[in-house]
């Protein structure tokens, strides 16, 4: 294999509470995108990472911690912890994917046995992080994964995102991934979103950030089967 082309796969989280039939904030047809990313970890990807969501039970994104909010409808403005000038408006969710529980397991059908890696995120109560590499705030920085890190210590230089949600938190690690300076890929196939209505819209913006929207069909993809090695 080329040694300018290590591809690294990053699975957002694959998890219960965010798929049908009992997850606590499902997205729609979200256990669909098992099978085809179980096809994926087949492939001589040279990291395969998943992510978590690994809430505690008092973080700020569950609307049960505001007093007077609904999921899904209402919104919270999250302070920068660390600096109190950058602030934002975050949407607020079901209590989902806290730390410890069954909503919290990666899909059982999900095939773990190929992972390299399990990447924990939003497990600091005071910030958001749709990113598996870090939350929105730049001055400073709250809470950092280590992902980036992990990446360019494999010497990765292209990252295959999918998972759930694709309008959240794969289209977060996508932009954060190029961003990075990674060449980056969001395959289509292996994503479902919450509101389905706003994947054109979030397309573009993915776009914008210097990341590609591909299909399991494209070159970027195929070129991944014809790859005999990782290193
Ligand atoms: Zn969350």
């Amino acid at each position: 294999m080329a040694s300018n082309f290590r591809p690294a796969l990053i699975v957002v989280d694959v998890q219960e509470d965010f798929c049908p039939p009992n997850g606590s904030l499902a997205v729609p047809e979200g256990r669909d995108v098992v099978a085809p990313i179980n096809k994926l970890l087949a492939l001589p990807f040279v990291l395969k990472v998943a992510t978590k969501d690994w809430h505690p039970l008092d973080h700020v994104s569950f609307a049960a911690n505001h007093a007077g909010k609904q999921p899904y409808v209402d919104f919270v403005t999250i302070v920068n912890p660390e600096n109190a000038t950058e602030s934002y408006s975050s949407r607020l969710w079901p209590v989902h994917c806290v730390q410890g529980t069954g909503g919290a397991e990666l899909l059982a059908e999900l095939d773990v046995g190929r992972l390299d890696r399990i990447v924990e995120k939003g497990t600091d109560r005071r910030v958001e992080m749709y990113s598996p590499f870090y939350d929105p705030f730049v001055s400073p920085r709250v809470s950092d994964s280590g992902l980036a890190t992990l990446l360019r210590d494999h010497a990765v230089t292209d990252v295959y995102v999918v998972g759930l949600a694709g309008d959240y938190c794969v289209k977060s690690c996508a932009e954060d991934a190029a961003k990075e300076g990674f060449r980056t890929y969001l395959i289509e196939e292996c994503t479902r979103s919450v509101d389905a209505g706003n994947w054109p819209q979030c397309k573009v913006a993915i776009e914008g950030s210097g990341a590609k929207v591909v299909s399991v069909e494209s070159p970027e993809v195929l070129r991944l089967m014809t790859t005999t090695t990782a290193p």
